[in-house]
């Protein structure tokens, strides 16, 4: 990502513009005095002048990992897979989410009202929890696989019953598709008189979806997020899904993942709600969220309690940032100020320059077409 300009090079080693000018040329490379030249050029070139090349120049999130500290080598631990729900308009993905949420037995434990922080983690009779993106649709799927990341482990795609495969079941398949994501197919309002599960069935197999039940290995979950009859079932699908998938993490090192929604809100400042991928954030640590740095101030859970600290799958709403970052912006616990000023500044500048090329703002159909 980094460049250096010809000129600048040519002081640094001590030799006339022209004379680099000239050894580029001879390699196929058409130059002048404020070329910018990358790192993969500088190394070819410089040879030639009894000069090494050396990468002295860091990428922030390269520094970040070179900056995590806490027990780096700790065993690993199964963490909660994160799912995303996603299908076309009015087939109930809200519904669904919140016939999940409320099959949450914590929830009942605690007798605590859920806080809608942009994602929820229900835990199952076996004690298991399950991370569930709250914001229904392609927009957070899309909006974190714009920045290279990827939220998701497994993805729910609604269909409703009655109705049948639509254009926005068809996106919602290529999505995950795209980011290698596992799917489970939710057959909702099974409920209503018309439901035809067996047609969803047929029309998602030509899609290369398959039911398990046809030979394929795709499973089919049949739902009703009205009724709330097979929800159960399908978090049960999902947590077996997720063992297959074997998604480790490491909670004794410092605490790294995503931003998952960001704003401003009165007399708090930035509000940020964080999915920990891997290690664990604690209050008081240095934080940089996207090129957003802070001190973590306060923790909250999506019940709505404070806690001193979150480990890896699970969301938790953050305060203490100084600006709010944006949704699908990568965060890291970073040891102490000075370092969070350096990996900030890094982002900055890597964002800068990115926003700068033409093609940094992708749409929708740019992402997948590009996969
Ligand atoms: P979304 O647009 O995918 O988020 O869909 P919603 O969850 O908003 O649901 C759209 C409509 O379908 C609402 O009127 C829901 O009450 C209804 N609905 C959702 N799930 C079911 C179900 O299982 N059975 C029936 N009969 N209606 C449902
Ligand atoms: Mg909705």
């Amino acid at each position: 990502n980094n460049t250096m300009k010809l000129s600048d090079l040519a002081m640094e080693m001590g030799v006339k513009a022209p004379q680099l000018v000239k050894v580029l040329m001879q390699n196929g490379v058409m130059a002048n005095m404020n070329t910018d030249l990358d790192f993969d050029t500088i190394a070819l070139i410089v040879p030639e002048f009894k000069w090494e090349a050396e990468n002295v120049f860091k990428t922030a999130d390269a520094r970040a990992e070179e900056t995590a500290f806490g027990d780096l080598e700790a065993e690993s631990i199964i963490r909660p897979p994160v799912v995303t729900v996603m299908g076309h308009v009015d087939h109930g993905k809200t519904s669904l989410l919140d016939a999940i949420r409320n099959a949450d037995v914590a929830a009942g434990e605690a007798g605590g009202i859920t806080q809608h922080i942009g994602a929820y983690s229900v835990k199952l009779e076996d004690g298991s929890l399950i991370t569930f993106l709250d914001t229904p649709g392609h927009e957070a799927f899309t909006a974190m696989r714009a920045r290279g990341a990827n939220a998701t482990d497994i993805a729910i795609i609604v269909v409703a019953a009655d109705d049948g495969m639509m254009p926005q079941t068809q996106e919602a398949v290529n999505h995950a598709k795209a980011a290698g994501v596992p799917m489970i197919v939710a057959v909702n309002k099974m409920d209503k008189p018309g439901a035809n599960p067996d047609r969803i069935k047929q029309q998602l197999t030509e899609l290369q979806i398959v039911p398990e039940e046809w030979g394929g290995n795709t499973i089919f979950a049949e739902v009703s997020a009205l009724k709330k009859t097979g929800i159960k079932e399908l978090l049960e699908q999902v947590k077996l899904l997720a063992e297959v998938a074997e998604l480790k993490a490491n909670p004794k090192r410092s605490g790294t993942g995503l931003v998952i929604e960001a704003k401003m809100e009165k007399g708090k400042g930035p509000v940020a709600t964080l999915l920990v991928k891997d290690g664990t954030v604690e209050v008081g640590q240095y934080i940089v969220a996207g090129h957003m740095k802070g001190r973590v101030r306060s923790l909250t859970n999506d019940k709505g309690e404070r806690v001193q600290s979150v480990g890896p799958g699970l969301p938790v709403e953050v305060l203490g940032l100084e600006a709010v970052p944006a949704a699908g912006d990568k965060f890291d616990i970073v040891k102490d100020e000075a370092t969070a000023v350096e990996v900030s500044t890094l982002r900055k500048e890597q964002a800068e320059k990115s926003s700068a090329t033409p093609n940094a703002k992708m749409s929708l159909e740019d992402i997948f077409s590009k996969v």
